[in-house]
């Protein structure tokens, strides 16, 4: 089962590269040309998923921020804890940001450390970034994030 999930994503990804081969769209986040975007979600949205990187429309417009309106590609001898990374964003910015980055997730076993995202391990000011994950983190923890960072800043 642990195999299943990487080859589906491989076989899916080869797939759409010959489907989407082109050069109508452009993602941030992966920098690649495709005809189009993929439809994606339930009620299916047109032009939704990149097809090279999975990438959606939240993802792709966060990029276009993250790159525009802050630093955080040029800031040298950046520290980021991205936690629960999305797949899509990993390889972006694992590449932008260099040695930095770590990723943390309590379950993902690809993650560079495993974590809860209530007891972070590391010690204040360790990382000059946060990038918490869209579609895991409070949601799929039910913890009071919030709550646990006003708690880390009070210095309690
Ligand atoms: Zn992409």
């Amino acid at each position: 089962m642990a195999l299943f999930k990487p080859l589906l994503r491989a076989t899916r990804s080869f797939v759409y590269r010959v489907i989407y081969r082109g050069t109508g769209r452009w993602c941030p986040v992966c920098e690649q040309p495709s005809r189009r975007f993929a439809p994606f979600g339930n009620p299916r949205r047109a032009q939704a998923m990149c097809p090279h990187c999975g990438a959606l429309e939240r993802h792709r417009l966060l990029a276009l921020f993250v790159e525009k309106k802050t630093n955080l590609y040029t800031q040298p001898d950046l520290r980021m804890l991205h936690v629960a990374p999305e797949p899509c964003f990993e390889s972006h910015l694992r590449a932008r940001v260099g040695a930095g980055y770590l990723t943390a997730d309590l379950e993902d076993s690809h993650a560079d450390v495993r974590m809860d995202i209530t007891h972070i391990e590391y010690p204040d000011a360790t990382f000059d970034a946060g990038w918490l994950g869209a579609h895991h983190g409070a949601d799929h923890r039910g913890a009071d994030v919030r709550g646990s960072e006003r708690h880390r800043s009070e210095g309690a």
